[in-house]
C-alpha cells in the first residue's frame, strides 16, 4: 500500500522538532523519505535524483516557520517545487487563425489516442463552440475504424474515413480538404500506434505532419507506463515534435509520476488526463493536485492550514481542561459541531486527507450531515441542566427531547451513549498527555 510523505516524514519531524534551521544532515534524512515517495509514484529514477537535488539545496539552512513543523516545511518545499516544474501553461489550445485547426493526436497502442480524440472533440465543442471532425487515420487495424465511427455516432459529431486500404497521409488531407468545404473549423486526426516505438510509425506521422503543420500534436501517454513513459515521450518528441502531453487512465490507482518524468524530460506540457472510459472523463491538468497525488499526501497542507485558522489555541486549551475535569457539557459539544463544520462541508475535509485518494468509493461518499443535523436539534431540545448533568435524563426527558427535536428515543439514546464513551475517552487521553506534558490537543 502507498504511504503518503506526510506519514513518512514523521519520524524524521519529531527528531528535528525544536531547531530553528533545517541542518544538512536533516534535510538528507527527509530527502530520503521524498525519494522513496517519488520512486513508488513511479517517477523516473534519473528525473528523481536531479529533483532530490534541487530541493535539497533550496531546504538546507532555510529557517522552520513558526507556524510549521520542519516536516511539513520540507513537505511544502517539496509541493510547491513539484507544482512548479509541472506547471506554466495552461490547457489552452492553440487554434489555427485560418481554417481549419489541425490537431494529431499520436501514442503507442493502447494509450487512449481514439478515445481521447473523442472526448477531446466533446470538451471543444462545449467549452470552445468548435465544429470538429474526427479523423480515421488508423488504418492498420478495421476495429480501430469502427471504434471512431462508433464515438463519432454517441457523440453525434461526423467522422471521416476511408476504410482500411487507404494511405493515412491521403487520408488526412483529404480529411482537411472536407472540414474546409463543410465549414468544420477543427479536424483532430487520430493516427495509428504501435506497441513500441518504431522507424515506419514515425516516418508515417511525419508524412501526416507535412500536409500542414498541425496547430497541435498532442502525445497520448498511459499513466500506468511509469519508468518507460520518458523514454516514449523522448521518442516522440524528438521525431515529429510534440506540443503537449495528454495523460490518461489516471482514474486508476497509478500515483501519476509519469507526469513529472515526461515534463521534465520533455519540457512539454502536460494538457489534459483522462480519468476514466467515458466520453466526458477528460479533465484539465491542474499542477498543483497532481503533486499531491504524486507525494500521496491528499491536500494535506491545506488541511493544516484550514485546520490552524479555525481551532485556535486558547479554546483548545480551555476544552483541554474541561476533559481532564469531566466538566465537559452538552454545550462544549455543541461548540464543537460548529468549529467543525466552519471548516467546510465533512465531506471535503474528510478528501483532503492522506491516504482518502486510496479510499475506494469516497469521491461520491457524502457525509451524513442530516445526522449531524439531528445531533444539533437534540441537544437545542434539553434543557440546561440537562446539558450539565446529563445523568438526570430519565425516561421521560428523553420522550420530552425526542419530541421537541423531531428525533426518536433511539437517537436521543445514541447520542447520549455516544456521549459519555466521548467524554471517557477524552478524559483519557487529556490525562495521557497531561502525563508527557504536552499541552496541546490533537485534532
Ligand atoms: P489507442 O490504441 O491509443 O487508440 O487507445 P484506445 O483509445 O483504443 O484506448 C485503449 C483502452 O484504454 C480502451 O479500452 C479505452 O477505453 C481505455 N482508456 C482510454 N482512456 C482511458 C482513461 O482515461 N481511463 C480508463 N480507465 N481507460 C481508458
Ligand atoms: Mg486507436
Amino acid at each position: 500500500a502507498f504511504e503518503g510523505l506526510s506519514e513518512r516524514l514523521q519520524g524524521t519531524m519529531t527528531k528535528i522538532k525544536g531547531k530553528g534551521k533545517l541542518s544538512e544532515a536533516d534535510v538528507k534524512e527527509m530527502m530520503r523519505e521524498v525519494r522513496f515517495a517519488l520512486i513508488e509514484a513511479d517517477v523516473n529514477l534519473k528525473v528523481v535524483k536531479s529533483f532530490i537535488k534541487k530541493v535539497s539545496e533550496r531546504a538546507v539552512g532555510l529557517e522552520v516557520m513558526e507556524s510549521l513543523t520542519p516536516g511539513q516545511q520540507v513537505v511544502k518545499i517539496v509541493k510547491d517545487e513539484l507544482t512548479e516544474l509541472m506547471g506554466g501553461e495552461q490547457s489552452k489550445i492553440e487554434f489555427a487563425t485560418r481554417q481549419p485547426t489541425v490537431i494529431m493526436m499520436v501514442g503507442l497502442q493502447g494509450a487512449g489516442k481514439t478515445t481521447t480524440t473523442g472526448k477531446l472533440a466533446g470538451v471543444l465543442r462545449k467549452k470552445n463552440n468548435r465544429k470538429p471532425l474526427l479523423v480515421a487515420a488508423d488504418v492498420y487495424r478495421p476495429a480501430a475504424i469502427n471504434q471512431l465511427e462508433t464515438i463519432g455516432k454517441q457523440l453525434s459529431l461526423p467522422v471521416f474515413s476511408k476504410g482500411t486500404d487507404a494511405n493515412p497521409v491521403d487520408i488526412a488531407r483529404e480529411a482537411i480538404e472536407h472540414a474546409k468545404a463543410e465549414h468544420l473549423d477543427t479536424v483532430i486526426i487520430d493516427t495509428a500506434g504501435r506497441l513500441h516505438v518504431d522507424e515506419q510509425l514515425m516516418q508515417e506521422l511525419k508524412d501526416i505532419r507535412s500536409i500542414k503543420e498541425p496547430d497541435e500534436i498532442f502525445l497520448v501517454v498511459d499513466a500506468m507506463t511509469g519508468q518507460d513513459a520518458v523514454n516514449v515521450a523522448q521518442s516522440f518528441d524528438d521525431a515529429i515534435g510534440i506540443t503537449g502531453v495528454v495523460l490518461t487512465k489516471l482514474d486508476g490507482d497509478t500515483r501519476g509520476g509519469a507526469a513529472l518524468s515526461i515534463r521534465t524530460v520533455t519540457e512539454k506540457p502536460i494538457k489534459y488526463i483522462g480519468t476514466g472510459e467515458k466520453m466526458d472523463a477528460l479533465e484539465p491538468f491542474h499542477p498543483e493536485r497532481m503533486a499531491s497525488r504524486i507525494l500521496g499526501m491528499g491536500d494535506m497542507l491545506s488541511l493544516i492550514e484550514k485546520a490552524q485558522t479555525n481551532v485556535d489555541e486558547a479554546k483548545a486549551k480551555e476544552l483541554e481542561e474541561k476533559f481532564r475535569t469531566s466538566s465537559f457539557t452538552f454545550d462544549d459539544f455543541l461548540e464543537q459541531l460548529d468549529q467543525v463544520k466552519q471548516m467546510g462541508p465533512l465531506d471535503e475535509i474528510l478528501k483532503m486527507l492522506p491516504g482518502a485518494g486510496k479510499i475506494k468509493g469516497l469521491e461520491n461518499a457524502k457525509v451524513d450531515e442530516s445526522q449531524m443535523g439531528r445531533v444539533e436539534a437534540i441537544i437545542r431540545s434539553m434543557t440546561i441542566q440537562e446539558k450539565t448533568t446529563p445523568e438526570i435524563i430519565n425516561a421521560n426527558r428523553k420522550k420530552r427531547i425526542a419530541r421537541g427535536s423531531g428525533t426518536s428515543i433511539q437517537d436521543v439514546n445514541r447520542l447520549l451513549k455516544q456521549f459519555e464513551d466521548m467524554k471517557k475517552m477524552m478524559k483519557q487521553m487529556s490525562g495521557m498527555a497531561g502525563k508527557k506534558g504536552k499541552k496541546k490537543m490533537s485534532m
